[in-house]
């Protein structure tokens, strides 16, 4: 039986970043399913396919084929045979991501994929709708959020450290757009899963939240059944 964690929450509230470090210490798989709808988004962008045309991008995602890998643990996304991993990363393609997932033929395109990872390998997996829809029965349900300035302050740090000039005003007004489309769409919403355990991370540092999720985790049985089967004594 497989031990699925499964975290959703907004925007820049630190899901991959945690996802990420978690997986790691627990010898889990760590998939970013954002890194997919940014895949999706960047072959609208460069095949010029505006956002509103609904028609269009249902045409277009005939043409797409998304697959992934890892590479030390990392994970890599193929758009059509094309590494595209680094190139997704930037702002223009988040919007454009947070744009065109409303739409089902995208969606569709992406659950199976998603749900295939999760049966083949014990996975924490993040987004927006995995508690809610990818993976309904995940043991582990986080739904992990910040306020909406924590989290732009987050982005902001994180671009400028990059070199990339940026307003932190713009980001907190296209962090609370993207909220409100993700949380308002019709297919897949954003929203915590009833059985969701919410973690506001405004006020805590990463290894605090990796620490109250590990207190989640000590709670579930199979979760505890399967870090003694590798020996660990981490929990
Ligand atoms: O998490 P990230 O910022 O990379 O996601 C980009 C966009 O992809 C989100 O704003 C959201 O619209 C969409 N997304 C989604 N469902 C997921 C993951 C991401 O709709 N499971």
């Amino acid at each position: 039986m497989r031990i699925n964690i499964a975290i959703d929450g907004p925007a820049g509230a630190g899901k991959s970043t945690i996802a990420k470090l978690f997986a790691r210490k627990h010898g889990l798989v760590y998939v970013d399913t954002g890194a997919m709808y940014r895949a999706m988004a960047y072959y609208f962008l460069s095949h010029e396919i505006a956002p509103e045309d609904e028609q269009a991008i249902a045409a277009a995602c005939e043409g797409v084929v998304i697959t992934i890998s890892y590479e030390d643990g990392e994970q890599q996304v193929f758009l059509n045979g094309e590494n595209v991993t680094g190139i997704i990363r930037g702002e223009a393609v988040g919007k454009m991501a947070s744009a065109t997932s409303v739409y089902p033929a995208v969606r569709k395109k992406l659950l199976e994929l998603q749900r295939q990872l999760a049966k083949k390998e014990d996975v924490v997996m993040d987004g927006r709708d995995i508690g809610t829809c990818v993976l309904p029965d995940a043991r582990i349900k986080i739904y992990l959020t910040a306020s909406p300035k924590t989290r732009a302050k987050r982005r902001f740090d994180e671009l400028t450290a990059k070199g990339v000039a940026c307003n932190l005003t713009e980001i907190e007004h296209d962090m609370i757009d993207r909220d409100n489309r993700d949380m308002n769409r019709k297919e897949a919403p954003l929203r915590k899963a009833e059985d969701a355990v919410l973690i506001d991370s405004s006020a805590l540092t990463m290894e605090e939240v990796i620490a109250a999720i590990e207190e989640i985790c000590r709670g579930c049985r199979e979760y505890m059944h399967r870090e003694e089967e590798r020996g660990k004594t981490v929990l």
